[in-house]
C-alpha cells in the first residue's frame, strides 16, 4: 500500500502577472504604444507548513505582487496557486471563505487597513462574527485572548487605531489575522514603516507565533537584516523572477547569483562571513515595461559576459536546495539557441 505525501502548504506553479493591455499586430492599443508590464514573471515557490519563506528585492522586484496574489487580492494571468494541494483558482465562494481562514495578509502600514472609527476590540470582534463567532461573550473573551498573545495590553481594546502607535497597530493587524486560525501568514514589509527598536519587537513577536502556533510565513522584505534572523529559505526576487532560491544560511553566507551578492554587500551590518565579495549594486531598476534582452539583470551585472544580452538564463540546481538562473551556472546540456533574446 503505497503512502501519499502530503502537499506543502503553498505552491505556486507558473505564476504570471501582467498589467496593462495585450499589443495588437501592429503592436499598439488604441493607437498607442502598448504598455503590457510583466509585474510577475513565471514564479514557482514552495512553502511547507511552519516554514518561513523571505521574498526578497528591491522595489519594483514583483514581490509585493506575488504576496496578493498568493492571497488571491489579485487573479494571475496564468499560473496557478495551490494551498494544501487544492487550487484557488477553481474554488467556489464557500471553498474561497475557507482560503482566507488558511492565509491572511499583514501589510506594510495596518493604518490603512484599520477601520479609523473602529476600536480595537470591535475591529477583532467583527472578524470572529464573520467567521461564525455568535455569542458576543465568547468574542469578547477571544478577542482579550488575542491580544494577549501578540503582546497588545487589554487595557487598551478600546483605543481607536489613531490613538496607537506604530508598533501597537501592527501587533492589531496581527492579532485580526489570527482571530481566523491561519495557517499561512503573508507579511509584506510587516517592520519597515516601524522604528528599529519597535522593529526588533514585532519580530520578536513573529517568531514566537511561528513557535508557538506552528504559523508558515511568505515574508516579503528588501531588507536583508529580517530575511537573515526569521527565514528558513531565501527566494530572491528581481524584476519579477526568483532569480536565486536555497536555504537561507546558504544563500546568505554562500550567494550564487550576481545580484543577491550585491544585495548582500549593500547590507554591510549583516555579520556573515561571505567567500565572494561583490561590488555593490549600481544603477537603477529597469523599466518593466521594456526589460532588458537576455538576462533581465545584465545592465547592472557586475560579472556581464557577451552572452548575458542576447540569451535568456535558465533555471539550474547548482547544487542540492539551491536554484540560480544565471548564465555562470549553465546546465551540463546547454546549447546556443539563435534569436534567443528576450526574457
Ligand atoms: Fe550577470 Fe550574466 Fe548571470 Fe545575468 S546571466 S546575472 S548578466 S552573469
Amino acid at each position: 500500500m503505497s503512502i501519499e505525501a502530503e502537499p506543502p502548504l503553498l505552491r505556486t506553479t507558473g505564476l504570471n502577472k501582467w498589467y496593462g493591455r495585450e499589443p495588437s499586430a501592429t503592436g499598439r492599443v488604441f493607437g498607442r504604444p502598448s504598455t503590457l508590464l510583466h509585474a510577475v514573471a513565471d514564479v514557482s515557490l514552495t512553502v511547507q507548513r511552519g516554514e518561513t519563506v523571505a521574498v526578497v528585492g528591491e522595489t519594483g522586484s514583483g514581490k509585493s505582487t506575488l504576496g496578493r496574489l498568493i492571497v488571491r487580492l489579485e487573479d494571475p494571468t496564468s499560473g496557478d496557486v495551490l494551498i494544501d494541494g487544492r487550487s484557488v483558482m477553481s474554488l467556489g465562494r464557500e471553498q474561497s471563505q475557507e482560503l482566507r481562514r488558511t492565509v491572511q495578509i499583514i501589510l506594510q502600514d495596518p493604518y490603512s487597513t484599520l477601520n479609523p472609527y473602529r476600536t480595537v476590540a470591535t475591529t477583532i470582534g467583527e472578524v470572529l462574527k464573520v467567521h461564525g463567532m455568535r455569542s458576543r461573550a465568547a468574542r469578547d473573551a477571544e478577542t482579550d485572548r488575542l491580544l494577549e498573545l501578540v503582546g497588545f495590553p487589554a487595557s487598551m481594546r478600546d483605543r481607536l487605531p489613531g490613538q496607537l502607535s506604530g508598533g501597537g497597530r501592527q501587533r492589531v493587524s496581527i492579532a485580526r489575522a489570527l482571530a481566523v486560525r491561519p495557517k499561512l501568514i503573508v507579511a509584506d514589509e510587516p517592520v519597515s514603516a516601524l522604528d528599529v527598536s519597535v522593529q526588533a519587537q514585532v519580530l520578536n513577536l513573529f517568531e514566537r507565533l511561528r513557535d508557538e502556533l506552528g504559523l508558515a510565513y511568505v515574508f516579503i522584505t528588501h531588507d536583508l537584516a529580517v530575511v537573515k534572523r526569521l527565514a528558513d529559505r531565501i527566494a530572491v526576487m528581481y524584476l519579477g523572477r526568483i532569480v536565486e532560491e536555497g536555504p537561507a544560511a546558504d544563500v546568505v553566507e554562500h550567494p550564487k547569483h550576481p545580484y543577491t551578492r550585491a544585495l548582500l554587500d549593500a547590507a554591510p551590518d549583516l555579520d556573515v562571513r561571505r567567500v565572494t565579495e561583490a561590488p555593490s549594486l549600481t544603477g537603477d531598476m529597469p523599466n518593466p515595461i521594456s526589460p532588458p534582452s537576455g538576462c533581465v539583470f545584465h545592465p547592472r551585472c557586475p560579472a556581464v559576459m557577451d552572452l548575458c544580452a542576447v540569451r535568456v538564463p535558465v533555471v539550474t540546481e547548482p547544487e542540492p536546495g539551491r536554484s540560480v538562473v544565471c548564465h555562470l551556472y549553465p546546465p551540463p546540456e546547454q546549447t546556443t539557441v539563435e534569436g534567443d533574446v528576450t526574457a
